[in-house]
């Protein structure tokens, strides 16, 4: 990145170039509810404010990589031309979910993330089956902490020394041209300290690979992108941190017949012109089985009926619900020559006008 494009993080956060580490992240806070995805949904906008401020921020909210940008800033407005701030706001600091959740969680820490990455999976279930529930055995593949060295990569016992690369301070000064920056130091990986001596079972990684197989219980009534989640069960946390979580993801499948709103289950119902006009008894399949429901004389089309409780199972108390059944008259077609004298003498008796409403309505 060329320092033509260099951004005024102070501008983003709304301080001063004098401004407190405590103002700094006072500002931050502020800007990050506002814009917060979360509370923002589908704004662009809102989320460009987000990353700007979030990269401001792991600039800014960090002394060291603060003073060097104020450094190259100066350079900069000096008619110097800096080089090499793509590092700054990638790589280097804290993620975006763990700046996050840090902030939300009222934390003051902005060094490395303190928790391993998520893992997700997602599970396709039939129309039926999310509404009955399941269970799925499904494979997962991740870095589980090392059981030896209780994922520190340090052979128990030896423990760590203050990186020699970097003399502890996680960043490396860097050359290029007349100026230099900082980069996050190869050796210890922005941590500081190094391990003595490796441990034998990970060598050194902390981490080791595991293929996992677990047995995934899922609630009946579950609806299509549905989210369940397993504490714990996702990746392992750098230096012995702990894992991640896993997510479930359920999608479900459509069905020829019936839909599916929140909790209702939604179905049209074919009924002959007859049957809506005498009334009648008909069965309605629902899915868990049929059952009777009763048409009275001169029923509409589209008029709904409510089968209560019939609808998706309740998830933990809440939701459930019932099923909406919507008729739909049909007209006979090909008709005999008798049926359609039957029809015309039968026309002739009703002598109804069923726009006569209409037209009284459009007058108004
Ligand atoms: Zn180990
Ligand atoms: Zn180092």
């Amino acid at each position: 990145m060329n320092a033509g494009k260099m951004k005024d993080y102070y501008k983003i956060l709304g301080v001063g170039k004098n401004a407190s580490q405590k103002e700094i992240k006072k500002s931050y806070r502020k800007l990050a509810r506002e814009f917060h995805p979360d509370a923002n949904p589908d704004n662009k906008k809102a989320e460009e404010r987000f990353k700007e401020a979030s990269e401001a921020y792991e600039v800014l909210g960090d002394p060291g990589k603060r003073t060097e940008y104020d450094r190259q800033s100066d350079l900069f407005a000096a008619g110097g031309t800096a080089g090499g701030f793509g590092d700054f706001g990638q790589g280097a600091g804290p993620g975006f979910g763990s700046i996050f959740e840090d902030l939300f969680q009222g934390g003051a820490r902005a060094g490395p993330a303190l928790k391993g990455d998520d893992l997700y999976y997602t599970i396709t279930l039939g129309f039926k089956e999310a509404l009955a529930g399941s269970t799925k055995v499904i494979k997962i593949d991740r870095r589980a902490a090392c059981s030896t060295c209780g994922g520190t990569g340090a052979k128990p016992g030896t423990g760590s020394a203050v990186c020699g690369t970097c003399g502890g301070r996680g960043v490396v000064a860097q050359n290029q041209g007349v100026f230099s920056f900082s980069r996050t130091c190869p050796a210890c990986a922005g941590q500081g300290r190094v391990i003595k001596e490796h441990c034998a079972q990970c060598r050194g990684a902390g981490t080791l690979p595991e293929a996992k197989e677990l047995s995934i219980k899922i609630p009946p009534g579950i609806k299509d992108g549905g989210k369940l989640k397993y504490r714990g069960f996702g990746q392992a946390g750098p230096g012995g941190a702990p894992a991640g979580d896993l997510y479930i993801i359920v999608k479900v499948t459509d069905h020829p017949l019936f839909k599916r709103k929140g909790g209702d289950i939604l179905m049209d119902l074919p009924l002959s012109f007859t049957e809506a006009a005498l009334g009648s008894a008909v069965r309605v399949p629902t899915p868990n089985g049929s059952v009777s429901l009763k048409i009275p004389p001169g029923t509409q089309g589209g008029q709904v009926f409510r089968l209560k409780g019939r609808g998706a199972a309740k998830t933990r108390g809440v939701g459930g619900g019932d099923m909406l059944v919507t008729v739909k008259v049909e007209v006979p077609t090909d008709l005999t020559p008798a049926q359609r004298e039957l029809i015309i003498r039968l026309s002739d008796q009703l002598k109804s006008n069923p726009r006569a409403k209409i037209e009284e309505l459009a007058e108004q």
